[in-house]
């Protein structure tokens, strides 16, 4: 999932013919200031902070300014300040539209019909999460066809426009499923689409890429720049890796896994720190890769925590002791391993001197003692105990 802010998604709306007001991104208020003095964007203009969480209005994100001086003075107010956990950087000035009335459309993927649902409201604006069922139209559209001309009639009468901005929808209809397919989009959201005069304008954008299909959009790729450097790294090589700011490790396979792993650990009081996902992957090689990204994070413990079905155990348990032999980690390992040839990785691993639990929780329950000193380190090569092969979990 690869969520753009609003002027990255509106440079896509424009890019497709959706009619945009005029914007620029500052990063402070010195260069806001210039940007407003130069009459790039005149007064009265939106003062918005580009960060990635919604709801940005009702928490004082997005001001509406009618002097240099307001909007220079909004810019300082939010850079630098937090919004839902993410710091404000870029700050975007657009001029500002004379709403007469504020519109919703958005395209994204169905997973429980298997299709792209078009979502239209007559009534958008900041208040859509609140709107009744019955005042959002929602059609399910045929994944090779999408919009069809009857579709597009249907929200053209639930939107009750005059003739110029009903014009205008056709095209921004034609131009929103094009972005969602074209551009391997999960959602693309216009909310507020605004009536203006008797025209229509996208005042806000939404836009979520599908991260399997950034290989065809090396221009997102390489703007991506949200990754700290060692998932960049990672993510040129393929693996599956997140930083999130804990202390422990984990090391898993497929994402269900992982997750539920980052669960237990919390459950148990621990703090996940960097996960990485091996996938499906039974490559020893990709495995002795994966392990030495974990060792350059330096957690204070790593889990390893491994399902093996298309990934068997003994592949993997023998890329980690080769892992092991080239990274000489810091750190005490936990393992827990299940599945097929299990037998044979548990041997591996202990020939190596790495025990392996049968049972997650308990497992969790030493990492997270590991993590918080309550347990003696020993070191990669070291048993935890207690060993136990086998069992049920
Ligand atoms: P969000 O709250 O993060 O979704 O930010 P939006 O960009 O959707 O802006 C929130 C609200 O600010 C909109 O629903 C509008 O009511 C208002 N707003 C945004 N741009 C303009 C504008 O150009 N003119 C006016 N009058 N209001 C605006
Ligand atoms: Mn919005």
């Amino acid at each position: 999932m690869v969520l753009l802010r609003e002027y990255r998604g509106k440079e896509i709306l424009r890019k497709f013919g959706v009619p945009v007001p005029p914007g620029k991104v500052v990063r402070d208020a010195k260069e806001a200031e210039a940007v407003l003095r130069s009459g790039e964007i005149p007064v009265p203009c939106v003062v918005k902070a580009q960060v990635l969480a919604g709801g940005r209005g009702k928490a004082g994100f997005v001001k509406l300014t009618n002097t240099v001086e307001e909007a220079v003075a909004a810019v300082h107010g939010m850079v630098g300040k937090e919004f839902k956990g993410e710091k404000v950087r870029e700050v975007l000035l657009t001029t500002k539209a004379d709403i007469g009335r504020e519109l919703y459309l958005s395209i994204t993927l169905d997973r429980s019909s298997r299709k792209p649902l078009l979502m239209a409201s007559p009534e958008g604006g900041v208040e859509i999460e609140s709107l009744p069922a019955e005042k959002l139209l929602r059609l399910p559209l045929h994944p090779l066809t999408g919009l069809v001309s009857y579709e597009k009639r249907a929200v053209t009468r639930a939107f009750a426009l005059p003739p110029a901005a009903a014009k205008d929808l056709d095209r921004i209809l034609d131009s929103l499923w094009a972005i969602f397919e074209k551009e391997d989009a999960e959602l693309v959201e216009i909310n507020p689409l605004a009536l203006v005069g008797d025209r229509l304008l996208a005042l806000d954008a939404k836009v979520i890429l599908e991260d399997d299909a950034m290989f065809r959009h090396a221009d997102f790729q390489k703007e991506h720049g949200e990754l700290s450097p060692l998932e960049q790294k990672a993510h040129d090589k393929g693996i599956a890796f997140v930083e999130i700011g804990g202390d422990i490790g984990v090391l898993a396979n497929g994402a269900g896994l992982t997750m539920a792993t980052l669960d237990v650990l919390y459950q148990e009081g621990g703090r996940p720190g960097i996960f990485l996902d091996l996938g499906g992957t039974d490559d020893p090689k990709k495995v002795v890769e994966a392990f030495l990204m974990m060792t350059e994070a330096n957690p204070k413990v790593v889990f390893i925590n491994i399902f093996g079905g298309v990934t068997r155990c003994d592949t993997v348990a023998s890329g980690l002791v080769e892992a092991l032999k080239q990274a000489k980690p810091g750190f005490p390992l936990v393992a827990r391993i299940r599945g097929n040839n299990e037998k044979e990785g548990i041997q591996i691993l202990r020939a190596a001197g790495i025990g392996s639990y049968s049972d997650l929780a308990e497992a969790a329950r030493h990492v997270v003692a590991l993590e918080q000193g309550r347990a003696s380190k020993g070191g990669a090569a070291s048993p935890p105990a207690p060993a136990i092969a086998g069992g049920a979990s």
